[in-house]
C-alpha cells in the first residue's frame, strides 16, 4: 500500500490520478488532495477517499471545506497548504500535478522531508533540474517520471546508467499544426490550437503541444531527469503517439514503449514502480493500429525546439527564462492579445534579453522566473 498526497487533483492529470487510485485500492491510498480552485469536485473527492487533509488555494474556500469537513480532514490553503501536504507525515510519495510553477517549493519540501516524488508538473525540473535531482541524491529519495515519454524513457533504461545510452529519443505527436503551412499560422485561432489530435489535456499543455513548446520542456527535463547531455536528446515526430519514446543504447539497439495514450498508465507505473501491477485499462490492438510512422520536426515552423535547446544548453536561469516567457505568451495568446507565432517571439526576444545566472539558487531561479514574465509582457 503507498500512501500518495495529489497536488493538482482536480486537473487533467490529477483526475487520471484518482481513477488510478480507484482502480487500485489495496495498492495506492489517497491521503491528500490539492486543488487550485475548484472547490466543488476537490470536496467530491475527499468526500469518496477521505484523506488525512486536502488543500485549496483560495483561503475563502478553504474556510466554507472546513466547516464541511469537521475534525477528520484538515484543510488548508495558498502556498503553505501544499507546503503542509508535501510533507504529510503519513505521505509515501507525492504526486505532483498542478500547472505552472507552484508546484516547485512544495517538491522541494517533500524531497527534503523524504518524500519519493512523481513529476507531472514539468516546470519544476525545468526551472530547477539542478537543484531537485541533488537534493533527490542527498535525501535518498525517488524522482519518478509521470509525462508519458520520461515514463517511457524510465521503463526502457531500466536502470542502465547514462553512459549506456547513445540517444534518447522523445516522440512527439507534432500537435494539430503538424501539416499547416507556416503561411497560415498568424490565422490559427485559439479553438483550433485546443484540439489535439491525440490527447485530452490542460489547456496550457495542449498550446504547448501545439508550438512545440512542451517537446522542448520536456527535453530539459530529461536531461536532468536522467543525467545526460542536451546533446543526446532527439525528438522524432510519430503522429499516432503510439511509441512514447525511445532509448538508443550504445551498442545500437533500441528499446521503446509502446501502448495506446493513455496517461493513466505512466501515472499508475510511477505509483506501483518499482512493481508491475495488474489493470484491464489500457488496452492495445496492434492488430487494429495500422501503420507507425515517423518524421524529422520542422524547426523553420516550430522554433520552440532550437529555443529550448539552447536554453537547455545554456543551463542556469535560462531555461526558467523560457519556461516563463512561455507561460505569460501563452497566457496572452488565449486571452486573444497575441497571435500563434508571437508565442514564440516573445519567448525568443525574452531570451535574447536576459543575463544568465550559472548554478543558480531557488531565489535567482525564482527572480529569473518573475523578471522575466514582465519583460515578456513589457
Ligand atoms: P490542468 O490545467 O488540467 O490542471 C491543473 C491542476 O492544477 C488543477 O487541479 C488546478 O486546480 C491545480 N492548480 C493550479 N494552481 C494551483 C495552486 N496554486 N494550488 C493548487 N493547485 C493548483 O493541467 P494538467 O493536468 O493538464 O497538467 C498539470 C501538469 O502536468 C502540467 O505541468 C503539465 O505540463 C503536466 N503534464 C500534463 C499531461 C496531461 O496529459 N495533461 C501530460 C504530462 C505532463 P483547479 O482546477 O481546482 O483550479
Amino acid at each position: 500500500m503507498k500512501n500518495v498526497v495529489l497536488l493538482g487533483s482536480t486537473g487533467s492529470i490529477g483526475t487520471s490520478t484518482v481513477k488510478v487510485a480507484e482502480d487500485l485500492p489495496d495498492r495506492i491510498r489517497l491521503v491528500g488532495l490539492a486543488a487550485g480552485n475548484n472547490a466543488e469536485l476537490l470536496l467530491k473527492q475527499a468526500r469518496k477517499h477521505r484523506p488525512e487533509a486536502v488543500s485549496i488555494n483560495n483561503p475563502e474556500k478553504a474556510r466554507d471545506l472546513g466547516k464541511v469537513f469537521g475534525a477528520a480532514t484538515k484543510v488548508y490553503s495558498g502556498d503553505e497548504g501544499l507546503i503542509k501536504l508535501a510533507t504529510l507525515p503519513a505521505a509515501d510519495i507525492v504526486l505532483i500535478a498542478i500547472v505552472g510553477t507552484a508546484g516547485l517549493k512544495p517538491a522541494l519540501a517533500a524531497i527534503r522531508a523524504g518524500k519519493d516524488i512523481a513529476i507531472a508538473s514539468k516546470e519544476i525540473l525545468v526551472m530547477a533540474g539542478e537543484i531537485v535531482m541533488s537534493e533527490a541524491r542527498k535525501h535518498g529519495v525517488r524522482v519518478l517520471a509521470v509525462d508519458s515519454e520520461h515514463s517511457a524513457i524510465f521503463q526502457c533504461l531500466d536502470g542502465k546508467p547514462s553512459s549506456s545510452v547513445r540517444k534518447l529519443w522523445l516522440t512527439a505527436s507534432g500537435g494539430p499544426f503538424r501539416t499547416t503551412p507556416k503561411e497560415e499560422f498568424p490565422d490559427i485561432t485559439v479553438e483550433r490550437a485546443l484540439k489535439h489530435p491525440s490527447w485530452v489535456m490542460g489547456k496550457k499543455i495542449t498550446i504547448d503541444s501545439a508550438t512545440l513548446f512542451n517537446k522542448g520542456l520536456e527535453m530539459i527535463e530529461a536531461r536532468w531527469l536522467f543525467d545526460i547531455g542536451m546533446e543526446r536528446v532527439g525528438v522524432l515526430v510519430h503522429p499516432q503517439s503510439i511509441v512514447h519514446s525511445l532509448v538508443e543504447f550504445v551498442d545500437g539497439a533500441l528499446l521503446a514503449q509502446l501502448s495506446t495514450p493513455d496517461m493513466c498508465l505512466p501515472i499508475q507505473y510511477a505509483l506501483t514502480y518499482p512493481d508491475r501491477v495488474p489493470s484491464e485499462r489500457v488496452q492495445t490492438n496492434f492488430t487494429k493500429l495500422g501503420s507507425l510512422t515517423f518524421e524529422e520536426p520542422d524547426a523553420e515552423r516550430f522554433p520552440a525546439l532550437t529555443l529550448a535547446r539552447r536554453a537547455g544548453e545554456v543551463g542556469g536561469t535560462m531555461p526558467s527564462v523560457l519556461n516563463a516567457a512561455n507561460e505569460a505568451a501563452v497566457a496572452a495568446f488565449l486571452n486573444r492579445k497575441i497571435n500563434f507565432p508571437q508565442i514564440t517571439e516573445m519567448v525568443r526576444r525574452t531570451m535574447e534579453a536576459h543575463k544568465v545566472v550559472l548554478h543558480p539558487t531557488l531565489e535567482q531561479i525564482l527572480e529569473a522566473d518573475a523578471w522575466a514574465r514582465a519583460e515578456a509582457a513589457r
